[in-house]
């Protein structure tokens, strides 16, 4: 009879590491999520963390956004001041297609070598958790979508009580960003972050008991 025992059970055994892009709205939950998703044990790569070290001072990044938008963007460190950034962007759609034209690719690059060492250490799970996961084409990363979608007054609620922004500008983002029923056609798991933290939880357990739980299992007799 055949043995396969050292084929599967080696040190060589393929691993699939499971890929999430976990995606959402301004406000609608989904570092919350991902924060659930790393205490079930998921490596969590936040895009906002790779944005900002794809025009880390020094970087070609850096370069190419001083070279787009002037000294003026630029704090007295000489790292990009994001408020001031943020001030020129946000105001002119032109010059935000532009600065993302910069970064999204750099961020792509980025988020790629990073799943690809976390493959490597043999992870089980990563999230990927980005706003603009489906708008910047970075849902290619992931194996599944998972969209947490909020409603617009419990946003406006929460992002009030964080930021103290008033309810003009929020809605002004909320109205800029692609709706939530078109995020949701590209979805394969919908997590409704309506009630409490506590039901957050359990729904993002839950999904992770069905779709993710079983990668972990690959990890027995590692
Ligand atoms: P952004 O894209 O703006 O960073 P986000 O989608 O990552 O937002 P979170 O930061 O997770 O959203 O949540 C926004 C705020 O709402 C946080 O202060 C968070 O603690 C709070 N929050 C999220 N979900 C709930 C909930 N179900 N009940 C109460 N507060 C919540």
């Amino acid at each position: 009879m055949l043995k396969f025992t050292h084929r599967f059970g080696g040190p060589y055994r393929h691993k699939v590491m499971l890929v999430i892009g976990l995606t959402g709205g301004i406000g609608s939950g989904k570092s919350t999520a991902a924060r659930i998703l790393q205490g079930l044990g998921a490596e969590v790569i936040d895009a906002d963390k790779v944005g900002h070290e794809a025009y880390a001072q020094g970087t070609e990044g850096w370069r190419e956004v001083v070279q787009a938008f002037g000294d003026g963007i630029l704090a007295e460190s000489g790292d990009v001041d994001r408020k001031k950034l943020g001030a020129v962007v946000f105001s002119d759609a032109h010059a935000l297609k532009h600065l993302n034209a910069i970064l999204h690719p750099r961020m792509y690059t980025m988020m790629k070598d990073r799943l690809d060492i976390l493959r490597e250490q043999g992870s089980s799970v990563a999230v990927v958790e980005a706003a603009l996961l489906i708008e910047a084409n970075w849902a290619r990363l992931a194996d599944e979508i998972w969209v947490v979608v909020s409603p617009a007054d419990m946003v406006l609620q929460r992002l009030r009580r964080r930021s103290g922004a008033n309810e003009e500008s929020i809605r002004a983002r909320i109205q800029s960003q692609m709706t939530d029923d078109k995020r949701v056609s590209y979805a394969d798991v919908v997590i409704e972050n309506s009630g409490t933290l506590a039901e957050l939880e359990e729904q993002v357990k839950a999904s992770w008991r069905l779709r993710a739980s079983r990668y972990q299992e690959n990890d027995k007799g590692q």
